[in-house]
């Protein structure tokens, strides 16, 4: 089956700053894609490389068997990160002036029911709430009933009841056939929505794969947090392998020890431990392993790369500076 979305080696910069190093992705009909990534990793970049909205410097882009810009625009939704409609429009008239786009668009009506806002259609935009207002955008990404939308950062902003209604809404528009693009912040998004997950990571994409598969591959295993002033050390004889992750470092609380590798009908041995050995603790927590684990691992080992490769940079060129004074 053709690609809906096909990209292969993305390269953009600007002035010094890498913002896509050949990025390639493919994405199939019906097929929701979240691009995650730490800010400034280039996703912004990339959905703007695919929908015709900056040109890349090399490599090549398809969309619905088009470049992007030439693309069918009746076929095509985007919603960008930032985007701000006219706030003297009502809600309804809002997705009226973006129907009135199209020869072929949908009732307005329609389009408010299905981003929740039927209450709210006759209250001016600048009005709304901050989520219903990303929900009235949206909908403005909706008006033509597109075949690929793009949606780049959806839900920022969205309280939780909101953020559902439009995972729903996602769900269902997918469900139908439509391909989904969509960057976000949100792990718990990604992983409910997407079939595949790209990890994007100074401009390259790191990792892509289903969420179970990132999971698996780079999420790392199950592990017991225990909140406590102890030392790692203090765990010496317990089975599993113990250590203290930076404080604060991902999700880890400050002042807590992490066994590795634990599965639940292990907990009771490790309080018997701390309870044998005199641990004072103040909370366990156990959990198995994530995507946003694979978040933190990927795009941690991409800023570590980085950073060593910066400081290797700056070492020669002092050398060379020292060669040049010497
Ligand atoms: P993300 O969406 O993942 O936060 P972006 O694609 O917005 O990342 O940005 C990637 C990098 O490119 C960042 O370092 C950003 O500052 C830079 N960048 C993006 N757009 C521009 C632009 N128009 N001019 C200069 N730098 C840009």
């Amino acid at each position: 089956m053709e690609a809906v979305v096909e990209a292969t080696d993305l390269e953009k910069t600007y002035g010094e700053t890498v913002a896509l190093s050949r990025a390639s992705l493919s994405v199939a009909r019906g097929e929701v894609f979240a691009l995650i990534g730490p800010n400034g990793a280039g996703k912004t970049t990339l959905v703007r490389a695919l929908t015709g909205t900056t040109e890349p410097d090399s490599g090549s882009a398809r969309i619905l068997g088009a470049s992007p810009a030439a693309v069918n625009r009746d076929r095509l939704g985007v919603l960008p990160q930032e985007f701000s409609p006219p706030g003297r429009l009502s809600a309804r008239e809002l997705l009226a002036y973006y129907a009135g786009l199209y020869d072929d668009a949908r009732d307005p009506d329609d389009v408010l029911a299905d981003v929740g806002l039927v209450d709210a259609g006759d209250t001016w935009y600048e009005d709304l709430s901050g989520g219903q207002q990303r929900r009235a955008c949206v909908g403005s990404a909706l008006v033509n009933d597109p075949d690929l939308l793009f949606l780049d950062e959806p839900t920022t902003g969205i309280d939780p009841a909101g953020r559902r209604t439009v995972w729903r809404l996602i769900e269902d528009l997918a469900d139908a056939g439509t391909t989904v693009v969509l960057t976000t912040h949100d792990m718990a998004e990604a992983e409910r929505l997407a079939d595949r997950v790209g990890l994007l990571a100074d401009g390259s994409l790191v990792a892509q794969g289903t969420p179970a598969d990132l999971v698996r591959d780079h999420g790392g295993s199950s592990r017991l947090t225990i909140e406590t002033e102890a030392d790692p050390d203090a765990f010496a004889d317990l089975e599993h392998p113990v250590d203290r992750p930076e404080h604060g470092r991902g999700r880890t609380p400050d002042n807590a020890v992490v066994v590795r590798d634990i599965d639940p009908a292990s907990i009771g041995s490790v309080v018997d431990y701390l309870e044998t050995h005199d641990i004072a603790y103040t909370e366990l927590s156990w959990a198995e392993p994530d995507l946003e684990d694979v978040y933190l691992a990927l795009a941690d080992a991409t800023e570590r790369e980085r950073t060593d490769r910066l400081e290797s940079e700056s070492g020669a060129a002092d050398l060379a500076q020292a060669g040049e004074t010497a």
